[in-house]
């Protein structure tokens, strides 16, 4: 039997769940990544920066405000915003409706090489 190469973990709803870290439940080395819901009308209650990671927001449900070193961007299902690790942000979601959205976060200019050079195609057939 070969080693085990992955992990899997069931986040449940979006708009059921507040805040899921991934990073220990799925034994990542390399990114934490956070699967988020806002209430309606709630917001992050800071603003805040990081010391080396670059952040990537995806937005998946609902509407809401990104503040980011003091401009206001309206975002929403299908946004992604990348955010440099010096960046002030803070979100807040819409009166009338949650903001779902998952953050990717992973230490700035570490990426040494992309899909394309990185990726390997196996002569391992799928099941289907
Ligand atoms: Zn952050």
């Amino acid at each position: 039997m070969s080693e085990k190469r992955y992990e899997i973990y069931e986040c449940g709803a979006f708009d059921k769940l507040s805040r899921v870290m991934l990073k220990e439940k799925l034994n990542s080395s390399g990114m934490e990544i956070s699967v988020n819901h806002l209430p309606a009308g709630q917001a992050i209650p800071f603003v805040h920066a990081h010391k080396q990671n670059e952040e990537v927001y995806l937005f998946l449900s609902g509407k809401g405000l990104f503040w980011i070193d003091g401009e206001q961007l309206e975002v929403g299902e299908g946004s992604a915003i990348r955010v440099a690790p010096a960046g002030g942000r803070a979100i807040k979601a819409d009166e009338g409706t949650g903001l779902s959205y998952i953050c990717i976060q992973a230490k700035a200019q570490s990426l040494q090489q992309s899909t394309r050079e990185d990726g390997v195609i196996l002569e391992t057939q799928a099941s289907w």
